[in-house]
């Protein structure tokens, strides 16, 4: 017996050990599992709007400069907060880079009114006051987003229109344009396309109001973004020139909070594009958070909901581009397309145009 005591004592000891080392192995596949459920830091999202968007009308230099454009944008409100800045920063900065280029409806590239002028809505949510500010049938804002942010933060409003709002921003030294600035020969031929169609169809549904000359086909051109920051902020923000040939002061859904923007930071921010009318009607953006906050669904589970339900039997088309409170993004859209773009912390870029599963 004597003689095996040494035996045991060593299988005891290996044995410890082993023990010792699975747990270990343990602890690390769990401290792995929480890693990869770690929620990220911070997360963007945007939109150039959606609609009948289909490769085959694209030329590949319009394609690249549109991917090249989503790209630009998206970056600078990451550098902004990957440096620690604002939810609110980076959605301003990063719709003025599609508010400044003539490619998306809004800000340089706005669509024509039937009247042959320009008139812009926009407007921003901030998720953690819930305060918001919006702007709505400017003729003279360069960057409407700009003069949204500005009701929302040097007002006691939350919508300013048309010449007083024009007067508030001169007041608060915003960026003024004469109204020209806004005409580009595309959007303008668009109008003339829609107003001959007019006068030869006698059953004009309007649909052609959405014409889009760059695709040779009909497009909602809004631009949108939503952004989660390092602080667990949730911003959202929209900008339009909204539908060609729109009459009679018409304003659409990208002023409307709760319809084309919305943020809270208990949910979501949502940014819409779409058909403005049924936007407004079954308040997309909004309906996306409450489900959210009612109904304890997931953002994914919410979007898919409003759009692919609610908003496809009221026949209403478009999208909206979401993030939530935990960073996660979703981009869902009943149109054939949607240009697109995430960015996580990690840097990661995705961009899309195409159908929904596609990534270019
Ligand atoms: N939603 C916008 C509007 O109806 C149009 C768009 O998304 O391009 O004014």
């Amino acid at each position: 017996m004597k003689k095996i005591i040494p035996f045991i004592l060593v299988f005891l000891f290996c044995f410890a050990c082993k023990e010792a080392n699975n747990s270990s192995d343990l602890s690390k596949v769990e401290t792995e599992k929480e890693a990869k459920i770690e929620q990220p830091e911070f997360a963007i999202v945007i939109h150039g709007g959606a609609g009948t968007i289909l490769k085959k009308n694209m030329t590949p230099e319009r394609e690249a400069a549109y991917k090249a454009k989503l790209e630009e944008a998206i970056r600078v409100g990451y550098d902004i907060l990957i440096n620690g800045g604002s939810s609110l920063d980076a959605v301003e900065k990063t719709i003025n880079v599609m508010e400044d280029s003539p490619l998306f409806n809004a800000g340089k590239g706005a669509v024509f009114t039937n009247a042959e002028t320009n008139e812009l809505d926009a407007s921003i949510m901030d998720g953690r006051t819930l305060n918001a500010g919006a702007s709505a049938g400017t003729t003279t804002v360069r960057n409407p987003i700009n003069l949204a942010r500005a009701v929302m933060e040097k007002s006691e409003h939350v919508m300013l229109s048309g010449k007083g709002a024009e007067t508030f921003a001169e007041e608060q030294g915003l960026q003024i344009v004469a109204p020209d600035y806004f005409y580009t020969e595309n959007r303008y031929n668009a109008l003339k396309r829609i107003k001959d169609k007019e006068k030869t169809e006698l059953d004009h549904d309007g649909k052609t109001a959405f014409y889009d000359p760059f695709i040779k086909d009909s497009k909602y051109g809004t631009v949108g973004c939503a952004a989660l920051d390092k602080n667990g902020n949730l911003t959202a923000g929209t900008s339009t020139g909204g539908m060609t040939n729109k009459r009679y002061g018409r304003i659409g859904d990208a002023p409307i909070i709760g319809s084309g923007t919305y943020a809270n930071n208990a949910t979501c921010a949502v940014s819409s594009t779409g058909w403005g009318e049924y936007f407004i009607r079954a308040q997309i953006a909004h309906d996306i958070s409450a489900m959210m906050e009612y109904k304890d669904v997931s953002l994914e589970e919410a979007a898919k909901e409003v759009i692919q339900n609610k908003l496809t039997n009221l026949g209403g088309t478009g999208g909206i581009i979401a993030v939530d409170k935990h960073g996660n993004m979703v981009m869902e859209f009943n149109t054939a397309g949607m240009y697109r773009a995430t960015m996580d912390d990690k840097g990661e870029l995705r961009i899309g145009i195409y159908e929904k599963h596609q990534t270019n």
